[in-house]
């Protein structure tokens, strides 16, 4: 992709309404537009960050066992009510009357509808267990929009949900879903910990919240400082070992603040104690019968009789991780990404505009790493050229000057560490593939 013709509007001022850090990346770097309160339109830098982080939870997701669907954002409100949640769920759902006066909402969450598509199709206990999930967009008239996409009314989920035939079968989803967390944040590459919590709105009493360390987060956490070390993080972890990393997910201590047991934080010794601020990017449920009961969803047992799935859900913010994710990797410079996630891999920057040297061997790099690569082509000074390559946070920077390419030599920069390397650029090219 060529900057010069590229619909990647960065900004040099910082945007006066951004209180945060990945806020104000996201507006600066061209990520993201405002189009009213909590609502935002992905540009395509933005959205080829979202579209990444979605493959890799959908890989995850499908590597355990889940099945991907689409379900629609507009929902009855007389599926609703039959799970007793139309009226409870007060303000921040967004109502809506069609034409023929019939009543429908736009989705917050998916639990009723699932149940209802279950409830329609699988009628033996040979048809479970079932792990179904899509991605959607979701809408919440949160009353106070705020952070960005952190907080936002309409925001991109992951959403799962799991019917089993009983409680062993519902603790094992509830497992294969939590290792599923871990591979997948592990390959985004960041951190989360999984930590004790509330059940809140959706109900039940086993519930794990994945937060993400930043001092910005909502929440108040508690953490054994062993879920520092990588290797406690399911870090190599495959699905045969899953009862071992389910244990060591949940022996060492990690908990909100509203889940804080102060007896047990007591017996952690005081050098592990780790307090700090987190951000919520999923949480996963067990909830037992609450929706197949209510909801009259039964299958027929193997010995004839009815039997109400238990069931769990599983979310993942995957639009709020794009701000969790800035809020733990940016510098004053701009942001950090994970290569993993990176919009583009490498900028190429030409330092020359017009030179025909630097001009030619830029222009076989932007051949050779096409989608994966942002030139800049612009004519703009080498100083701004520097400023906004750190400012998108490409993992990579290969610099062409005049003078190195005179030589066949360019400079390859490692936006993490910072690290500059002087090579021919056969070498660099090798050095971005890794
Ligand atoms: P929060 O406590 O932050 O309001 P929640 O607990 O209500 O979130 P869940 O119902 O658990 O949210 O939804 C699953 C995931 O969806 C959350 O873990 C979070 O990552 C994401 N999410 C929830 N609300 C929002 C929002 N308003 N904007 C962006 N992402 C959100
Ligand atoms: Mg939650």
């Amino acid at each position: 992709m060529r900057l010069s013709q590229s619909l990647i509007p960065t900004l040099k001022e910082t945007p006066a309404e951004a209180q945060i850090a990945s806020h104000r990346l996201m507006l600066r770097a061209g990520l993201v537009r405002q189009m009213a309160s909590g609502i935002y339109a992905w540009l395509p830098a933005g959205l080829k960050v979202l579209n990444k982080i979605a493959q890799i939870v959908r890989e995850e997701q499908d590597a355990a066992g889940a099945q991907e669907l689409l379900m629609p954002t507009i929902q009855s409100a007389d599926l609703w009510r039959e799970s007793g949640r139309y009226d409870a769920y007060g303000k921040e759902m967004l109502r809506i009357t069609d034409r023929h006066e019939r009543e429908l909402l736009y989705g917050p969450t998916n639990e009723e509808m699932i149940t209802a598509i279950l409830r329609d199709t699988t009628k033996s206990y040979r048809d479970l267990p079932q792990i179904p999930y899509h991605i959607q967009w979701k809408f919440r008239d949160e009353v106070r929009p705020r952070f960005g996409v952190l907080r936002g009314r309409e925001f991109l989920m992951k959403d799962a949900y799991s019917f089993d035939l009983d409680y062993a079968g519902a603790l094992l989803s509830y497992k294969k879903m939590m290792l599923a967390y871990m591979r997948t944040f592990q390959r985004i590459g960041i951190t989360a910990i999984p930590m004790r919590a509330d059940t809140g709105q959706i109900g039940g009493d086993l519930s794990h919240e994945f937060h993400i360390l930043a001092p910005t987060g909502e929440s108040g956490v508690f953490y054994d400082a062993e879920f520092e070390a990588g290797d406690a993080l399911g870090v190599g972890y495959e699905p045969a070992a899953l009862e071992d990393f389910y244990d060591s997910m949940t022996t060492k201590y990690a908990a909100t603040d509203e889940k804080h047991d102060l007896g047990a934080w007591a017996a952690i010794p005081d050098e592990r104690k780790r307090e700090g601020r987190g951000i919520e990017v999923g949480q996963i449920f067990y909830f037992g019968k609450k929706y197949s009961e209510s909801m009259n969803y039964s299958v027929i047992g193997p010995d004839g009789a009815k039997l109400f799935p238990e069931m769990g859900s599983y979310g993942i913010g995957v639009s709020r991780l794009v701000g969790a994710i800035i809020e733990a990797r940016h510098d004053e410079a701009g942001i950090v990404w994970p290569d993993a996630i990176a919009p583009f891999r490498v900028g190429i920057l030409n330092l020359r505009q017009g030179d025909a040297v630097t001009g030619e061997i830029c222009e076989s790099l932007h051949a050779i790493f096409g989608a994966d690569c942002l030139y800049d082509d612009r004519e703009e000074r080498a100083g701004a050229k520097f400023a906004e390559a750190d400012l998108m946070g490409h993992p990579w920077q290969i610099i062409v000057g005049p003078r190195g390419a005179a030589n066949g030599q360019v400079e390859l920069k490692r936006r993490a560490t910072g690290e500059r390397f002087e090579l021919p650029v056969a070498e660099a090219i090798a050095k971005v593939r890794g």
